[in-house]
């Protein structure tokens, strides 16, 4: 054995053993048929002194049985964390253990980092080694205020577009990328479109590994995963669509479902760089958290899935009725509504920034002469919407912005109390995000009597836009400004990126403002 690399392979040996007693089924030299970077790796969760590194060993990505063509117990994997891209200036670094039983994925919490600080990081598992990220840490709490960009997304529909949208993303300047949910979606392979999933509707363990490989090959999306660190909650489609709580699409057996739930959620887990507890049982898996960016900006990360009532008068958009009204509806569940309201009652952040899913400002249309409204957003689970936007006001007003996904279009919308009397104070902004690729190419919206009508039914909606795309935001102390950049096409490659509109909200200024 060559001597300079028994030495290597000793000191990671040392630093294992150290911390893990069943160090004896660990491999240390594993042997890959190709490259077991193939997923990409990514950094999310940013504290003031450290970040949350992910990579998945998976050298053969779609291998049937979920476990990417890797059969070990345990895989020693070394990550490194740099000042500088050439890994002279090496900061921190360590050994992480790559289980079966989580897919070979590894959560690695660094700590010790200095606050507001741009790093490189690495892994290293046997010969192969992995591309190198940037991630940065947050401002620490005492610090000056300093300008935050971010961008958030969401909807990323592998068959129905490509991720030209994180192409041009990858060319922003931003320090942090929030995910609002529908990473994957669950449905089945279907021929003609612009790409197919692998195989059968996904419900079990293997099947939603499988999936996320197949998503987490895209360039695009790796790189963007590789340029900062994200922060990232889930939606329906990362187990299965429009389920409320226990309570699946189709109302299959409460046991059934929670067993399926309980995959999707180990998945997700699996293939996102997230700070969240390790369940006890996977089919709860609480992941409502924050990431503070210094004195600027609280981020609040909501689940508006797991613990929400079943919708109202058998979903999908409907007239008003009566079910909808009942009082102990929710959409985020009484604890974590009690979390997010004793937490904004405390925080002394300049801006609170509420990430979730689903759009809480109402969309009326009309449909057969008749007013109708979804039953899977807040507007389907009224007295909960009016209490969410309450507690916002109560805690937060004029500081407040809510950041949303799931309804592949673009909004800006101011958020009142009552929304039926325009005449009530504008609490908080709403700025609703469209799709990565999920819907097709889209299109520029409502034109005409339909915008008419748009706009007589909403007076709280200020514009709307159906491309695809993301939110480009700069936040500083006095304002906010959210860029809607759009791509004309994402059924073949190459679409350019524009500016379709920009919005700000002054601090202290509730409501929409162009510009
Ligand atoms: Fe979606
Ligand atoms: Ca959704």
């Amino acid at each position: 054995m060559h001597r300079r690399r028994f030495l290597l392979d000793l000191s990671v040996c040392t630093l294992a053993l150290a911390e893990l007693p069943g160090a004896r089924r660990v491999t240390w030299r594993p042997r890959f048929v190709a490259d077991p970077f193939s997923l990409g790796i990514a950094s999310g969760d940013p504290l003031p002194d450290g970040v949350v590194l992910w990579t998945r060993l998976a050298p053969d990505p779609l291998a049937e049985d979920g476990f990417g063509g890797l059969t070990d117990e345990r895989i020693a994997v070394a990550w490194e964390v740099a000042d500088d891209e050439a890994f002279t200036k090496v900061v921190r670094r360590g050994v992480a253990q790559a289980t079966r039983e989580l897919a070979y994925s590894v959560h690695v919490e660094v700590d010790g980092l200095a606050p507001d600080r741009w790093y490189h990081y690495r892994f290293t598992a046997g010969d192969a080694r992995s591309p190198i990220g940037r991630t940065r840490t947050a401002p620490a709490r005492t610090a000056a205020i300093t300008p935050l960009h971010f961008a958030f997304v969401s909807c990323q529909h592998f068959e129905q577009g490509l991720y030209t949208a994180y192409e041009h993303l990858a060319n922003e300047r931003l320090d942090l990328i929030a995910h609002l949910g529908d990473y994957i979606y669950e449905g089945a392979g279907v021929d003609a479109r612009v790409r197919r999933h692998d195989g059968a509707e996904i419900t079990t363990l293997r099947d939603y590994r499988r999936r996320y490989a197949q998503y987490k090959q895209d360039p695009a999306l790796q790189r963007a995963h590789a340029m900062c660190p994200w922060t990232v909650t889930w939606d329906d489609h990362e187990v299965d669509n429009n389920y409320a709580g226990d309570s699946s699409e189709r109302r299959d057996p409460v046991d059934g479902f929670l067993a399926r739930r309980a995959a999707g959620y180990q998945a997700w887990y699996e293939h996102q760089p997230v700070r969240v507890p390790r369940p006890t049982r996977w089919s709860d898996l609480a992941i409502h958290r924050t990431i503070s960016w210094g004195p600027l900006a609280r981020f609040w990360v909501l689940d508006t899935r797991q613990y929400r009532t079943d919708q109202a008068c058998g979903d999908g958009r409907k007239p008003r009725c009566a079910e909808m009204d009942a009082p102990d509806r929710t959409l985020l569940g009484s604890a974590q509504e009690r979390w997010l309201a004793d937490g904004l009652a405390a925080s002394d952040a300049r801006w609170q920034v509420l990430a979730q899913q689903v759009m809480v400002a109402p969309f009326v249309a009309t449909v057969q002469e008749q007013p109708v409204m979804s039953m899977d957003q807040w507007s389907g689970y009224p007295v909960a919407q009016r209490r969410f936007v309450e507690t916002i006001g109560a805690h937060a007003p004029g500081r407040a912005v809510v950041i949303t996904g799931d309804i592949h279009a673009n909004w800006a919308n101011d958020l009142r109390v009552d929304f039926e009397r325009p005449d009530t104070p504008v609490v908080a902004t709403e700025f609703v995000g469209t799709s990565i690729s999920s819907g097709g190419n889209g299109s520029d919206g409502f034109t005409g009597a339909r915008a008419d009508a748009l706009r007589a039914q909403n007076p709280h909606i200020h514009w709307h836009n159906a491309r695809r795309g993301y939110v480009h935001c700069t936040v500083d102390g006095d304002a906010w400004q959210s860029r809607y950049r759009t791509v004309p096409f994402v059924d073949r490659p190459g679409a350019p990126v524009e500016t379709a509109a920009t919005f700000r909200v002054e601090h202290g200024r509730p409501g929409v403002v162009r510009g």
